[in-house]
């Protein structure tokens, strides 16, 4: 037992705590929505098994929670988090899934993390050995890694990812997160090193390692499916996204999809890459310039009514393409497009036009910045209403 007042110790687009009782009040709240958009299929006999890779926040843990809490799936997540010590808290990822385990145990119904190295081989066989002694076989695979590093699981390499452009200097608005400063951003182009190196962590290569070991491992279902998520963004982004490193990396984890597909659908299954809404993750703060578009972006969507989050985003993903019984629907490039709301015209003309115009000293009138914080701060379990951040709390939890 270890009782302590956790206070916010915000780095920019990292936070160095997180607060157990805010994060569990996430979590909560999140559960409510996938259970409020699964509606009848809650329960549903068609999805029996899940495995959710990089399953702890963001995209992934809405797909844990609605697999688990909205379709009744017993789950299996992967994660990269860091459990309490002594008297420093855990991350916020950790305390995500304490109260996500704390609530499927008080149902009776599988959910099991394994936290370590998704990239490695003894991870993959820890998830196949689980799966082997249940007799269980995955309906569905979630690839919702987002990794700045990976190790190579047969050398010595580590590969780092960069967000870099390629081929020439990027210059472009940002957002002086620390002072709330409309700056301008100048990046370095990506050598060729850089550029393989993020295509090695954030490509399709660990994607189909997995599914490789899970085929060989005896533990996927017939007519299995996978899915992995990309971005494609605002035309302003697309010197940094995706025509720089990461969308390198992203056409290639697009690639991987269409040869999971063949393989899969063999059996009735598939494969599909689906391009998901921006939101406020950990992995998404530290892009340059996607907090400022974000920023903007919420407020037009808010506006329209049609804001998104991840548990929303998720929760259509399951509704209306990948929930039992559902073949999806994919533009001409055979990719779910979750991001439809976000890429219309209206909308990104809009956002175009505050971009064009916005300063530091018309921040607040252009975009809702401190909307974005608040988000940012939220995700590490601060500015939860409803939670008392003088009181001291218990910062062991548990995985029950
Ligand atoms: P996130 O930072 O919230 O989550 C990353 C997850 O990966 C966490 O569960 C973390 O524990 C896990 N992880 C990281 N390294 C690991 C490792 N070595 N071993 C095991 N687990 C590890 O990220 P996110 O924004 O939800 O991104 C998930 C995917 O969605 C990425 O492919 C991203 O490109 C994509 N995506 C994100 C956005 C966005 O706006 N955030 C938009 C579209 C697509």
């Amino acid at each position: 037992m270890s009782e302590q007042v956790v206070q916010p110790r915000i780095r920019g687009f990292i936070s160095l705590t997180a607060h157990p009782d805010g994060c569990a009040a996430n979590v909560r709240k999140q559960i409510d929505v996938a259970q409020a958009m699964a509606g009848d299929s809650a329960g549903s006999e068609g999805l029996h098994h899940v495995l959710v890779v990089g399953s702890s926040t963001g995209y992934g843990l809405a797909s844990t929670l609605c697999a688990r809490f909205g379709y009744g799936a017993e789950t299996v997540g992967v994660c990269l988090e860091r459990p309490s010590e002594e008297d420093r808290a855990g991350s916020a990822g950790w305390y995500n899934l304490a109260e996500a385990h704390r609530l499927a145990a008080a149902e009776g119904r599988a959910l099991h993390t394994i936290n370590g190295d998704a990239f490695s081989h003894e991870v993959k066989q820890q998830v196949v050995d689980y799966l082997r002694a249940r007799d269980a076989q995955l309906d569905l695979v979630v690839y919702s890694l987002a990794s700045p590093v990976r190790q190579d699981p047969d050398s010595d390499t580590t590969w780092r990812s960069v967000l870099k452009p390629i081929g020439e200097t990027y210059t472009g608005k940002s957002i002086d997160l620390r002072r709330g400063h409309v700056v301008d951003a100048h990046i370095e182009p990506a050598d060729e090193d850089e550029v393989a190196s993020t295509v090695r962590v954030m490509g399709g290569e660990d994607w189909r390692l997995w599914i490789e070991a899970l085929r060989d491992g005896g533990v996927l279902a017939d007519g299995a499916r996978t899915v992995a998520f990309s971005y494609i963004g605002p035309e302003v982004s697309h010197a940094i996204y995706r025509h720089g490193t990461i969308g390198r990396a992203k056409e290639d984890l697009e690639a991987s999809a269409a040869g999971l597909r063949t393989e899969l659908s063999g059996s009735g299954g598939g494969a599909w890459v689906s391009i998901n809404k921006a939101v406020v993750t950990q992995a998404s703060a530290a892009i340059p310039g996607v907090p400022l578009y974000m920023s903007m972006l919420f407020d037009v969507m808010k506006a329209q009514d049609t804001h998104e989050g991840p548990i929303e985003q998720i929760g259509r993903m399951f509704r209306d393409h990948l929930g039992p019984g559902l073949t999806p629907t994919t533009d001409d490039e055979g990719r779910i497009r979750l991001d439809d709301l976000e890429m219309r015209d209206d909308v990104q003309a809009e956002v175009a036009r505050r971009w064009a115009e916005v300063t530091t000293e018309s921040l607040a009138e252009l975009a809702d910045f401190a909307g974005y914080q608040r988000y940012f701060e939220q995700l590490f379990g601060f500015s939860v209403t409803g939670i008392d951040y003088e009181a001291p709390t218990e910062i062991h939890r548990t995985l029950a």
